[in-house]
């Protein structure tokens, strides 16, 4: 102990003596050695950091996600998977695809083998003009009595169905009795409204009350009917259609350019027949060449 307290002074006054001594050298080395440039050093730019986003997940896109899409609803953004750096950024970039705004057409129907085989349809005549007598109804000869009125069989439907179709009408008749003295023109017309009581509006009326000797171009077979007929309804007489029962009916529309369906009764003349273009049993087969069959015939 004794020892101790003798020796310890003169120690720690070398060591304290040894540190001074060394001091001079280590500021030398100091001086050579560089300080560090704080200068230089590339601070940290936290203004460029983006700020965390916790909705993106860990693999987000920082980048992106410091510049949000303020078109994107921010439920959407939250709900949207991360995307690669192959993807846009902005699904309003991608390209849209419209709905077509009409439905798209059915596809056509294979053809039924019990179907008839399709052709041309036959084009619709620009008006049917029909004769009177013998034709829409029955033949009373001289007739000017409106009781007296009997519809031809298949006149109704024959007119319902060109009325269907939107074909216009007309009647041709030659009424040589106000010529002949044997009728007057009031009782045509009495005849002619209770014809169409019965089978409804026929379009215009065009009625010759001349005879065989007044030479007139209205009397059938000449044209004069038939173009007046086409010129009140407005279209051309070639391409309209004389329905009759006698040649003359077949030759006024011949001579008027207009084509002619001849629908034979117990009068008609088997010369008359023979040369008629066209031959109809009635006027239900007549019109059924004009437009076809009807639905139900088919
Ligand atoms: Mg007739």
């Amino acid at each position: 102990m004794v020892a101790t307290s003798v020796a310890m002074p003169p120690v720690a006054t070398w060591h304290w003596l040894r540190g001074w001594a060394r001091l001079p050298r280590l500021l030398a080395d100091r001086s050579r050695a560089p300080l560090p440039d704080r200068s230089r050093a590339p601070l940290p730019d936290r203004s460029l950091e983006p700020l965390p986003d916790r909705s993106l997940g860990p693999r987000a896109d920082r980048s992106r996600a410091a510049r949000p899409d303020r078109r994107i609803a921010p439920s959407r953004l939250a709900a949207e998977p991360a995307r690669s750096a192959a993807e846009p950024a902005h699904p309003a970039a991608e390209p849209v695809r419209l709905a077509p705004r009409r439905p798209s057409a059915p596809p056509a129907a294979a053809p039924s083998p019990l179907a008839p085989p399709a052709g041309p349809s036959p084009s619709l005549p620009a008006a049917v003009l029909f004769d009177r007598d013998g034709t829409l109804v029955a033949d009373v000869p001289y007739n000017g009595d409106p009781g007296l009125v009997v519809v031809m069989p298949g006149a109704r439907e024959a007119v319902e169905r060109l009325r269907g179709a939107g074909v216009p009408t007309a009647v041709v008749s030659n009424q040589s009795g106000v010529a002949r003295g044997l009728l007057r023109a009031e009782q045509v017309e009495a005849v002619n409204r209770r014809v169409e009581e019965l089978l409804g509006p026929l379009g215009p009326w065009m009625v010759c009350v001349h005879g065989p000797e007044d030479g007139c171009r209205c009397r059938k077979p000449g044209p004069g009917l038939i173009e007046a007929a086409a010129g009140a309804l407005g279209v051309d007489a070639r391409d309209c259609v004389v329905i009759g029962d006698i040649g003359a009916d077949v030759e006024a529309a011949r001579a008027a350019g207009a084509r002619a369906v001849l629908v034979p009764t117990a009068v008609t003349r088997e010369e008359e027949v023979a040369a008629a273009p066209e031959v109809a049993s009635d006027l239900v087969a007549a019109v059924e060449l004009l437009l076809g069959p009807a639905e139900g015939r088919r």
